[in-house]
């Protein structure tokens, strides 16, 4: 791992060091935390820490953490939660990641009524069109804060105070999986009602995440069982996950303005490198945008191509998003009104904070890359 050049860190990062001894400190104490015994209601105890602690490091101490799985099943959670009854609806934006976007989908298949709200070429919803959209039968609005493929932010205060001026009894549900640790997230002055994370975009393990629900919001389980996380989600906790989310929640929410001082920087010399390369790009990622992601679009080239072509020089990138790469298009890009040929040749670069970056050599191979490949292109085509 050590070798490669890891640019796809909206897709996963590099675990903690610290989880290690999280880990150790977890095999001494492996108790069953619903068990009744004192070592066992220490790892509770434990538990209900964390929870409160990432409450308090979210700005949702009126709210309560529900543990998932991660950040699908958290959406899922939150999209299960509402019943539509053939007569109301739910807004989704045609941006979402797929764990919010495919949940819709499958409500539509059952007879739901659920409206996409589009976005401007930016990738961001627009204020305008949530105005149009919201009415007093919307029961759910979810809207993604940071976008996994563009890096592009909504505002999700200013969107939550034009749903609620026009019906206040819309939940509000947000996926701020790509936000955590990234930008300030207070999710009481954000107003959001459901706010989702996840623990492995932000250095901590696969299979945790959780739901945040403002107290006073009704949500309905997926999983019934021994009635774990309040009844909400049964099944044994998974302690280690839950103990290093909270962990790794800690160490990004403290850390998030000078990491994000440092990426806005990557993020700006690596651009300027690969324009003084004289390459033709497009920028996908725009002004409001998470400096951690930058989408690009190069004319004539095939995304994926480049991709392997950059993995021969242990540079590791994505094309859009990890979850469909492997489908020839690409809804967000489209979204946005990108043609065909540049959805093609886009890809995703994603940066950790906790990484350093050589940004010259990797602009340098980008550009160099894509002429190789332009000029495979213009000699066929000659
Ligand atoms: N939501 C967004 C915005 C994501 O980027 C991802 C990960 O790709 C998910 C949800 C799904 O997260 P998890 O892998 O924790 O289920």
């Amino acid at each position: 791992m050590d070798n490669f050049i890891y640019l796809d860190n909206a897709a996963t990062t590099k675990p903690f060091a610290e989880l290690s001894k999280i880990y150790e400190d977890y095999s001494s104490n492996f108790y069953n935390p619903s068990a009744v015994y004192n070592p066992a209601v220490n790892v509770k105890v434990l538990i209900e820490d964390t929870r409160r602690s990432i409450c308090k490091a979210l700005g949702g101490e009126q709210g309560n953490i529900i543990f998932t799985s991660g950040a699908t099943e958290a959406n899922n959670i939150a999209l299960s939660s509402i019943n539509l009854r053939g007569k109301y609806n739910l807004i989704v934006s045609l941006v979402d990641h797929p764990a919010v976007f495919n949940k819709a989908k499958q409500l539509q298949n059952a007879g739901e009524n659920i409206i996409y709200a589009p976005t401007d070429n930016n990738g961001t919803v627009r204020l305008n069109d949530i105005k149009n959209l919201v009415s007093d039968k919307t029961v759910m609005v979810s809207i993604m804060h940071v976008n996994n493929e563009t890096g592009a932010i909504n505002d999700i205060k200013q969107i939550c105070d034009v749903i609620k001026s026009i019906n206040p009894k819309t939940v509000i549900h947000v996926d701020g999986v790509q936000a955590v640790g990234k930008i300030k997230v207070d999710l009481q002055s954000l107003g959001v009602d459901m706010y989702t994370i996840s623990a492995h975009k932000i250095n901590g393990p696969k299979g945790i995440g959780a739901l945040w629900v403002k107290k006073g919001i009704k949500i309905n389980p997926i999983v019934y069982g021994g009635g774990q996380e309040q009844g909400y989600r049964s099944g044994t906790e998974n302690v280690f996950g839950i103990l290093s989310l909270g962990y790794c929640i800690g160490k990004v929410v403290a850390e998030q303005e000078q990491n994000y001082n440092k990426i806005q920087l990557i993020k700006n010399a690596f651009l300027q490198q690969l324009t003084l390369n004289n390459v033709q790009f497009k920028l996908n990622s725009g002004n409001n945008c998470s400096p951690y992601i930058i989408s690009l679009s190069f004319n004539n080239v095939r995304g994926e191509v480049l991709l392997h072509n950059l993995e021969s020089h242990n540079i590791l990138i994505s094309t859009g998003s990890a979850c469909s790469s492997r489908k020839p298009d690409n809804r967000t890009l489209k979204a946005m009104g990108l043609n065909d040929n540049l959805i093609m040749g886009s890809i995703r670069i994603s940066f950790s904070a906790y990484d350093n970056y050589d940004v010259n050599n990797i602009a340098d191979t980008i550009a160099t890359e894509v002429k190789n490949l332009q000029k495979i292109i213009r000699g066929n085509n000659g």
